[in-house]
């Protein structure tokens, strides 16, 4: 068996990023990290508390009102983006390293998160300098144009799994549009965040424009502190639904714009008429990549009842051939999974699943792994709608498998949980196919594929699964405010008190 491999470059500890220094915490807390392979502590991070947001928003501040970045023209901070793309492509094998010792994911998985991390800022950088803004006329009376405008400082709060890359894709429009930011990593993957302030450097992004504060999501943490910062005008949450309600709440005195992207259920609703096996090895794959801990997973698969039998049969065997290793052998398909909590709370969904439903692959840790967060591809069939495994996101290597005898059982049963963050459906049936992707509860549906997507379009869910969307042009707006500007032609009359028939001219509140 391939050896353990860590990182020979690890920082001795990890510290925040304000106002374009590494700093400790100011009171000196720290946290430890764990490797997910040994669970061992493997290095200290600085945690962060009120005081430490205090100093990074007033650094973001400061770079906001004070510095060149929110005013250059868009051209030029698209030259820094692209550099920050080309820096991330060059040095994308030490950072997919990081990521993949620090998260448990695999390696070839975590490479392609690092691709996929610099297409985000390609990906802005091209569309900021093609931004164009709605201008209307009404002729001979008034122009009126739209203003867009960077917001401020915004607070970016990103989850554990692929940290790099989600970190990238609230990092990538936030600064295109000329906004500040505070990013706040999670406190389990704390590690491949340490790359940013060099690679930022080493592209020219002035100081203070980006800065990083360490540690927990709690109350009195960095995570709360900066919700509650009245100086941030943004939040940018990705993570579990109940602390993006908590979020909510938190945000709401001060009226902060949120864009809240969150848990998910996903179904993958699987035809007699699709192909068979294109659905298998996709929906393998949706499900156990990532480790698993992938929120669009299409963790609940549907099945038609005439091919249940065969479709069950064979995707157990095949999720039995899923390559459970070490987080960097290239052959590995799933590593180990964060964190112990995390783990625990898998494996409890395992015990519970074989009380509710019938086992057909995994169900425990492979006997190769006694230590480590490590859990073989787990396959539950028959699992009724109102079983735990059925309704609750697992965020691991776990399947529930459920048959269906019609399109309305199958869109009721895709329905049936509080998230809506993606779809998946297999048939050959065009016209199904686009009915089921309009009744859907699903903020994303693709067809006949795996979860590939276009950068242009909006990302996001309904229900318990997000608010409000990001993507393309969505982005953009979430992280600009739209001023409009009326423009008197020379025939708008502007009415006066006094005038009875001026009063019927004010129009709009
Ligand atoms: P989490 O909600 O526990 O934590 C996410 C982040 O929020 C962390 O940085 C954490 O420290 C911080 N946090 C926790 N409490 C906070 C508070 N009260 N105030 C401010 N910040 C707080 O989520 P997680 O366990 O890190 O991530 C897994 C979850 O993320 C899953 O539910 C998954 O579906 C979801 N997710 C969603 C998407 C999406 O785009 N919809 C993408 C990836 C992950």
């Amino acid at each position: 068996m391939a050896e353990h491999y860590i990182p020979d470059n690890l920082p001795t500890h990890l510290q925040h990023y304000i106002g374009g220094k590494l700093v400790d915490s100011i009171d000196g807390d720290t946290f430890d990290v764990l490797d997910p392979v040994t669970n061992k502590p493997y290095i200290k991070a600085a945690s962060g508390k009120v005081a430490d947001v205090a100093a990074a928003v007033a650094a973001a501040k400061d770079a906001f009102e004070n510095g060149p970045w929110p005013g250059m023209l868009p051209r030029d901070r698209s030259r820094v983006l692209h550099k920050i793309a080309d820096i991330v492509e060059t040095r994308g094998r030490e950072l997919a390293e990081f990521e993949c010792f620090d998260t448990g994911l695999p390696i070839t998985q975590a490479l392609g998160q690092a691709r996929r991390a610099a297409e985000n800022f390609r990906f802005f950088a091209d569309l900021i300098v093609a931004q164009h803004d709605d201008a209307f006329k009404v002729p001979g009376r008034q122009a009126n144009y739209v203003n867009r405008k960077p917001i401020g400082v915004a607070g970016l709060i990103t989850p554990w799994n692929t940290p790099f890359m989600l970190e990238s894709w609230k990092l990538g429009p936030a600064l295109a549009t000329g906004n500040t930011v505070v990013l706040k990593p999670a406190e389990f993957t704390p590690l491949s965040a340490s790359l940013w302030p060099g690679i930022f450097e080493e592209a020219g992004l002035p100081a203070g424009v980006f800065n990083i504060v360490h540690g927990f999501g709690e109350e009195g943490y960095a995570g709360d502190s900066l919700v509650k910062h009245p100086d941030v005008p943004l939040i940018s949450f990705t993570g579990e639904s109940r602390t993006g309600q908590i979020i909510f709440g938190n945000a709401a005195p001060y009226l902060k714009g949120l864009s809240m992207e969150l848990g998910g259920k996903s179904p993958a609703v699987v035809f007699a008429d699709a192909d068979l096996e294109a659905a298998i090895d996709a929906t393998i794959f949706g499900v156990f990549s990532l480790n698993g801990e992938r929120c669009t997973a299409g963790s609940r698969i549907l099945v038609e009842r005439s091919i249940y039998d065969e479709f069950v049969e064979r995707y157990s065997a095949q999720a039995k051939r899923v390559k459970v290793g070490l987080p960097h052998d290239d052959a590995t398909e799933v590593g180990a999974l964060v964190h112990p909590e995390h783990f625990e709370k898998v494996m409890s969904y395992v015990e519970i699943g074989k009380t509710e439903a019938r086992l057909t692959a995994g169900g425990g840790r492979p006997a190769e792994f006694p230590e480590g967060n490590f859990i073989q591809p787990t396959v539950f069939a028959d699992v009724a709608p109102d079983a735990r495994i059925f309704q609750e996101e697992i965020f691991g290597p776990v399947v529930a498998i459920t048959p269906f005898d019609t399109d309305e059982e199958a869109l009721e049963l895709a329905n049936n949980t509080k998230y809506g963050l993606a779809a998946y459906i297999w048939t050959n049936d065009l016209k199904r196919a686009h009915n089921f992707a309009q009744d859907v509860e699903a903020g994303m549906v693709w067809l006949n594929s795996n979860n590939v997507r276009d950068l242009r379009t909006p990302f996001g869910g309904v229900k318990a699964s997000g608010l409000g969307h990001e993507g393309g042009y969505r982005s953009i707006d979430f992280y600009t405010d739209q001023q409009a500007v009326h423009i008197n032609l020379g025939a708008v009359h502007n009415p006066v008190f006094g005038k009875a028939e001026d009063a019927a001219e004010v129009i709009d509140a």
